[in-house]
């Protein structure tokens, strides 16, 4: 296991009803992860008493739709106590730094439509987050922060700047987001746009979303498409911030294309197994073009004028 959420562990792990755990109930949870030796913890302890507040009176279309931050938000509620992450926060990290554990702290008020994108509870929630990065960094604990969510496209650069700045360069981990809440089914893509834009304004990292996101648990499948799809839009992020050398695969790639080389394209491409299915489900009528323009291959017209060879078609065998 790489990464936990003791939120959602804590019921099962403690066998006890959401009312029954104690505070100190869930510092159990998140020590027995850290013996397990896990690498990081969501732990969402931003939301506290202030940024729920600030979620109560900005009223939202789709709530909180972050399960840890759902769980703790009715712990809070039903006890009327603090968030006891951001109570024994202290503690937390000295589990945390004992165990070398790095926090990641999760955003419970992320947007959960793009309606309720930037408001006042994510907002709110941020600034939490962002002093409790600097309580973390100060116990040499490390800190990444989570970050929406559902966002329209012209939103996204914005809060990453703004992530930034308030988290003071803390690393960015964005789950998604998402750019539109009407694509069930494709949602690895509304994702993949949003990581893409996140990504090539400073998010450090991207949750893959898969196809079977908002519509059930992901199988094998739906993982590998999530997992492609994220993985085009950190690359393409990559290309766009100009990260040495990371556009030197398009390159080749082109040059293969230019090439009509078809074997060393499977080798150069981000999933050779779909592109070799691909291009082998309909037979070629022309010996080194593709099926989708056949003779009239526009590399296969260009590479011929330009070697000075004669275009025709007619009387091609
Ligand atoms: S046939 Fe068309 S799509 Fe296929 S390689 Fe040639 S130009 Fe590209």
């Amino acid at each position: 296991m790489i990464g936990t959420v003791p939120m959602y562990d804590a019921i099962g792990y403690l066998e006890k009803d959401l009312l029954e755990i104690t505070a100190q109930d869930f510092l159990k949870v998140v020590r027995a992860h850290a013996e397990e030796g896990v690498d990081f913890m969501t732990i969402h302890a931003g939301i506290n008493r202030r940024a729920v507040e600030a979620f109560m009176r900005d009223k939202r279309k789709m709530n909180i739709v972050s399960r840890g931050g759902s769980l703790l938000f009715a712990w809070m509620m039903m006890t009327d106590n603090e968030n006891p992450f951001y109570e024994y926060y202290d503690e937390v990290l000295d589990i945390l730094r004992e165990y070398d554990v790095t926090i990641s702290l999760g955003d419970a008020l992320r947007p959960g439509c793009i309606d309720d994108a930037t408001d006042a509870g994510q907002i709110s929630e941020l600034i939490e987050l962002g002093a409790l990065a600097e309580r973390a960094w100060a116990k040499d604990v490390q800190v990444m922060i989570e970050g929406p969510g559902h966002m329209a496209m012209n939103e996204i650069a914005a809060n990453m700047r703004l992530q930034k700045r308030i988290c003071h360069n803390a690393p960015f981990y964005v789950l998604g987001p998402l750019v539109t809440d009407i694509a069930p089914g494709y949602d690895h893509i509304t994702s993949a746009i949003g990581g893409a834009i996140a990504a090539a304004n400073g998010a450090d990292f991207l949750c893959y979303v898969t196809p079977a996101e908002h519509l059930r648990l992901p199988d094998a499948n739906d993982v590998k498409e999530g997992i492609m799809a994220s993985k085009i839009a950190a690359h393409a992020a990559d290309i766009a911030k100009g990260i040495p050398n990371a556009r030197d695969i398009d390159n080749k790639m082109a040059e293969a294309r230019h090439a009509l080389d078809w074997e060393e394209m499977f080798k150069i491409c981000i999933d050779p197994e779909k592109a070799r299915a691909y291009y082998e489900s309909t037979p070629v009528s022309e010996r080194h073009t593709c099926s989708m323009c056949g003779k009239m291959c526009a590399v296969r017209t260009t590479n011929m004028i330009l070697n000075g060879e004669k275009v025709e078609f007619c009387s091609e065998k």
